[in-house]
């Protein structure tokens, strides 16, 4: 039987605490806009194109693992939850989006008028991004304290054809561990036997997506906590155009090796 418990508390996010030694964060899958921030966006950034949609649809399975999810309430345009505070750039050199974004990820505007100044960012720094990292290093602490280890699942999806991003069609399942530094090199071969013994999917680890602040962050492999990011093409489980409609069919045939290689990476943290 496994205990959970579900803590709304705080606006920025919504938890489901478990006792596995699994954690899900799901940073990009929020809507929510506060009114003053939703009136300047352009229609284009209104539509919130950049959504990595119906993740906590997809991933729906994560209950009967024990994992703990915590799952953003707000738009990436309000403030993007896997950059550093400060605002430095993921990808030096290379077209990546900001700590709160100007352009979408096909390079239009998302402001109306000017962008947020940097007092604006910093109260939806204070506002929006601190209590979900707070509650993510409260949860992996609480675990930790628990688990000899813990592995941290972040969870993404984005268009699979953005020409500002990366060339031609992204890969379908794209596992990124900061280039071997956030995770155990023995757990991510454990997540990726399941992906190795199939062929329907096209899959790559640390090619254009390593992970992002989340990942390469809390990726502590000598501290216990091991983190891997996953960043999915989209056309796998939904319709990529407006309004972004889930597609039971191709999720019903995706989520099988989504909870395969998810249960891997638990039996791996148990083991330990
Ligand atoms: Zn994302």
């Amino acid at each position: 039987m496994i205990a959970f418990e579900r803590d709304t508390s705080d606006p920025a996010f919504e938890l489901i605490r478990g006792d596995a030694p699994l954690v899900v964060s799901m940073p990009h899958v929020g809507t929510g806009l506060p009114a003053d921030i939703a009136a300047r966006l352009t229609p284009e950034a209104a539509t919130l194109v950049d959504t990595d949609w119906h993740l906590p649809r997809l991933y729906d399975f994560l209950g009967s693992l024990g994992a703990t999810v915590i799952v953003a309430t707000q738009s990436r345009y309000v403030i993007d939850l896997n950059r550093p505070p400060d605002g430095s750039s993921l990808y030096p050199g290379m077209t990546t989006t900001g700590l709160v974004p100007t352009e979408t990820f096909r390079g239009e505007p998302v402001w109306v008028d000017a962008s947020p100044t940097d007092t604006q960012i910093a109260e939806r720094r204070e506002r929006w991004w601190r209590p979900y990292h707070d509650a993510l290093s409260g949860e992996l602490a609480r675990l930790r304290a628990q688990h000899p280890r813990v592995v941290l699942w972040d969870a993404h999806s984005i268009a699979s054809v953005l020409p500002r991003l990366f060339e031609g069609r992204l890969l379908d399942l794209n596992f990124g561990t900061a280039s071997g530094a956030a995770c155990d090199l023995e757990l991510i071969h454990a997540v990726l036997a399941p992906v190795w013994a199939q062929r329907h999917y096209s899959w790559m680890l640390n090619g254009r997506f390593k992970g992002g602040h989340i990942t390469r962050h809390y990726g502590r492999p000598g501290d216990g906590v091991h983190a891997i990011q996953l960043e999915m093409a989209q056309a796998i489980y939904m319709d990529e155009s407006a309004p972004f409609a889930f597609d039971a069919a191709l999720s019903a045939r995706l989520r099988p090796l989504l909870q395969a290689c998810l249960g891997r990476a638990l039996d791996w943290a148990l083991k330990g």
